[in-house]
């Protein structure tokens, strides 16, 4: 029989309450919800924390990481529950971390708790456990009968239990009365390895029209301590060029050693030689993030300033296509 671990880390799903919810006592007993599926797996389980999603971050993305890494010969796949608002941080974080990675990492949650009458929290718990014992050795969300690969999910929805998409990247796998796999799930290419280091000196500049240098300026002071910065621009890359020169502060952050990622706040890739207005940011000096999102972006700048301390190798790796987060 196969052999899952759950990783409970907090979110809805496990919260108590009707109008104000707090992380309750479900976490232990999640999977005693669910005792059919026993049949199918033995499931273990493990508390990591029990946190709104909008506490986790960096450390918990390394804890969560080393957890898997440690157990990854004793295990077929692994589930972390986890609250939506920052699931798709948490995927993209363990996709970049666990590189060849060999076996099912699936996240999931819900938005109304296991305790809830007209829950989604059974369905997506019992979805998960079925695809965690499929052969896809991806970090993807399973959620609302959909399985998305991580590093292209972001949240959609706030009151519907259709939560998450992945815009530009079909589903991995689509579960109505069969399980239809995608062709695209990922192979390893790579030996596995764990790299769970993320450098939170790393923030996101949205560019908004009237956006004020001097404001931007103040980002590249000692004090501010940044290494990286994820740009979201207009369209494939354009930003403002006559009254605000944003391709100016791109060339001082540069020139600084901080590295200018550029991502994308629609679908498609980012393509800055197509405009004069997108040209001037890669003349700056800045990084094209391909179709990567604000989530995928963001923490993949993360991992590279932890991980390479030398300027080349980090923009080697922000240029390569780790997980799928790039096309
Ligand atoms: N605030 C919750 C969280 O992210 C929302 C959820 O789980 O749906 O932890």
């Amino acid at each position: 029989m196969q052999k899952i671990l759950l990783i409970h880390t907090g979110g809805t799903i496990g919260m108590e309450g009707s109008e104000h919810l707090e992380p309750g006592h479900y976490a232990s007993a999640l999977v005693e919800q669910l005792p059919e599926y026993m049949g199918i797996a033995r499931i273990d389980s493990a508390i990591l924390c029990n946190l709104d999603s909008s506490d986790i971050g960096p450390k918990q993305w390394s804890e969560l990481a080393r957890m898997i890494a440690d157990n990854r010969s004793k295990y077929d796949g692994f589930i972390v529950v986890h609250g939506t608002d920052t699931m798709p941080y948490t995927a993209s974080a363990l996709a970049f971390a666990l590189e060849g990675l060999d076996k099912p990492v699936v996240l999931t949650g819900a938005q109304r708790p296991l305790g809830a009458l007209r829950n989604d929290a059974r369905r997506n718990l019992a979805d998960s456990i079925e695809v965690a014992t499929l052969d896809i050795p991806e970090v993807a969300i399973c959620f609302d009968g959909l399985l998305l690969r991580g590093c292209r999910s972001c949240k959609v929805n706030t009151r519907a239990y259709h939560a998450f998409d992945s815009p530009g990247c079909e589903p991995l796998a689509k579960l109505g009365v069969d399980i239809t796999l995608a062709k695209h799930i990922r192979r390893p290419t790579a030996p596995f390895r764990c790299r769970p280091n993320f450098n939170a000196n790393v923030m996101v500049i949205h560019i908004t029209p009237g956006i004020q240098l001097n404001t931007l300026k103040c980002l590249l002071s000692d004090e501010a301590a940044l290494n990286g910065i994820v740009l979201i621009p207009f369209g494939v890359g354009t930003v403002p060029c006559l009254d605000s020169k944003i391709a100016d502060f791109v060339a001082q952050a540069t020139a600084k050693g901080i590295d200018v990622l550029v991502a994308n706040a629609a679908v498609g890739k980012i393509d800055m030689p197509l405009y004069e207005n997108s040209q001037v940011l890669l003349d700056a000096g800045a990084i094209s993030g391909g179709e990567m999102r604000l989530e995928a972006a963001l923490v993949k700048l993360m991992h590279a300033c932890a991980v390479y301390k030398d300027r080349n190798e980090r923009l080697e790796y922000l240029r390569w296509n780790v997980a799928g987060e790039m096309e």
